[in-house]
């Protein structure tokens, strides 16, 4: 109680102070915080922020960190709430929210350099279509696009469709600006892509969900717009089926293949009994495995009588059994639709088992038939929907529960089946998170795979820019 007590003066004077510091509209308290800042939107964790701080500018980032330092609260960063990790949500109580939204200013654009400088808290998809009015392209895709920010972007290095072609966030950053957790600003936002000076000290803030600073800007790189797109949905006998394609593809394309993404059977019939009126053939449900596949060029002749070509020879040969190429934007928009839709669609069926994970490229075929071993061993008529960015090696491998144990019953067999699928990644060589981060979800499998100079070191980091440990606890690292 009387540790409660303390927090609570603790709490109370620090909102003094931070009324001061920042303008009215940046401090949120009692029933004016919304079910928003509480919760993301996996709705694993729900948490009870003490207050949430809005600030409006990096200057204002800075005071309220240092005010939140002086008095030890803890400070959980907050972009677009669509981490599947945890990793935003404060815990039950005493903890600060520090939200970005009201950063969304893009603060530069330079379609010659082809570079743009973005507020932590500008939405993906807005920034994406400032780069695109200046004839740009920030290839950053993920189906989350619409609420996730920059910052958050960052601070998980997110991935997505494009990864194969463009890199991760990190290869997207030239320069960033973040406040660290003693409200001093680290700013580097020049927008060069070449610069050896010693340590790269913008990479301390990517990947590391704000466990090491709050980032507040970046410089990002863009790239021409493409001109020419090609989208194609091939359908195959087997996974092994879609890696013959996918070699194909990279091979003949080289690097104009922009996305690779595998969708097996089990996820086509979630997402088209949400969208029945897809563009697709009405065989295409009968195989077992399908590639939805991007080809585009920012210049040069019109791709299409190449792709179709190739196309055709991947008929011939017998790699493609059936499959469409979409003949219009409209048309290959609901191609895409599909793959998001299947997301929707396990999240509509509740309670189900999520994955992020990699493994090399070529062992996917073999890794996916012993994942669907090991899953009907472990929990018969389990549904394991596997699907994800191939050319990355980046699977996800979902479930959802028997008829028998719908909702909260599946609840205790989330753990035991993850760790059955982490001993499968690990006999292969993968990583237990290819592109969602460790937040708190994964924190303890982290822990159990850390080599242990790899633990020193990132303690080491964590206690030289955070030594309170004030920002994120508890996330990442098992502390
Ligand atoms: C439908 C759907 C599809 C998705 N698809 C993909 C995908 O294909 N690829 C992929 O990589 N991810 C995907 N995600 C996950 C998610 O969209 C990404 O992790 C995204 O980058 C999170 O951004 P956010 O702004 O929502 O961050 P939040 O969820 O708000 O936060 C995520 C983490 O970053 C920290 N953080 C947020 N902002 C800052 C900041 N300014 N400074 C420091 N730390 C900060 C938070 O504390 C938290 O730890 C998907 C999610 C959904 C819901």
């Amino acid at each position: 109680v009387q540790k409660s007590l303390v927090r609570d003066g603790q709490i109370k004077n620090a909102l003094v102070a931070l009324s001061e510091a920042l303008d009215s509209r940046a401090i949120l308290t009692g029933e004016a915080i919304t079910e928003r800042y509480s919760r993301d939107w996996s709705g694993d964790y729900v948490g009870e922020p003490a207050a949430v701080l809005r600030p409006s500018d990096t200057s204002e980032v800075a005071a309220a960190v240092r005010i939140c330092r002086d008095a030890c609260l803890p400070i959980i960063p907050q972009g677009g709430h669509t981490g599947l990790v945890g990793g935003a949500t404060p815990d039950a109580a005493g903890q600060i929210v520090l939200s970005l939204e009201r950063m969304n200013r893009i603060r530069a654009l330079d379609s010659l350099s082809m570079t743009m400088v973005v507020e932590a808290g500008c939405i993906l998809q807005t920034a994406k279509e400032a780069a695109l009015a200046q004839g740009c392209l920030f290839p950053l895709t993920l189906g989350a696009q619409g609420s996730c920010q920059i910052g958050g972007n960052v601070a998980t290095n997110a991935g997505g469709l494009n990864v194969l072609r463009y890199g991760m966030m990190r290869n997207l950053v030239l320069g960033l600006e973040a406040v660290l957790a003693d409200g001093r600003v680290f700013s580097d936002l020049r927008a060069l892509r070449k610069n050896n000076t010693g340590l790269d000290l913008k990479q301390l803030f990517i990947g590391t969900e704000g466990t090491l600073g709050i980032v507040t800007a970046a410089a990002l790189r863009l790239y021409p717009q493409p001109r020419w797109v090609e989208t194609l949905w091939l359908s195959a006998e087997s996974i092994t089926g879609i890696m013959a394609l996918y070699d194909h593809c990279r091979r003949e394309a080289g690097e104009l293949l922009s996305a690779f993404e595998l969708i097996t059977a089990p996820c086509l019939e979630l997402a088209l009994e949400l969208d029945p009126n897809s563009p697709l053939p009405g065989d295409v449900a009968r195989f077992p495995a399908h590639a939805l596949i991007e080809i585009a060029s920012s210049g040069g002749p019109d791709l299409r009588p190449w792709v179709e070509e190739l196309v055709a020879s991947m008929f011939e040969n017998g790699l493609a059994q059936t499959g469409l190429m979409a003949h219009s934007t409209a048309q290959a928009a609901a191609l895409w639709r599909i793959r998001e839709i299947m997301v929707e669609a396990q999240q509509r069926r509740g309670l189900h088992l999520r994955t992020d994970i990699s493994v090399p490229i070529s062992a996917i075929p073999l890794f996916a038939a012993r994942i669907d071993e090991v899953l009907a061993q472990a929990l018969p008529g389990v549904k394991v929907l596997t699907y994800g960015h191939v050319g990355d090696g980046n699977l996800h491998i979902n479930a959802l529960p028997p008829a028998h144990l719908q909702g909260s019953a599946f609840r205790p067999w989330l753990l035991p089946l993850t760790r059955k699928i982490n001993e499968v990644v690990d006999a292969f060589g993968g990583s237990i998170s290819a592109e969602h981060g460790i937040g708190i979800t994964k924190r303890t499998a982290l822990e159990e795979r850390l080599a242990p100079v790899d633990r020193e070191l990132m303690h080491a980091m964590k206690a030289t820019l955070d030594p309170d440990g004030l920002l994120s606890p508890g996330r990442i690292l098992v502390v």
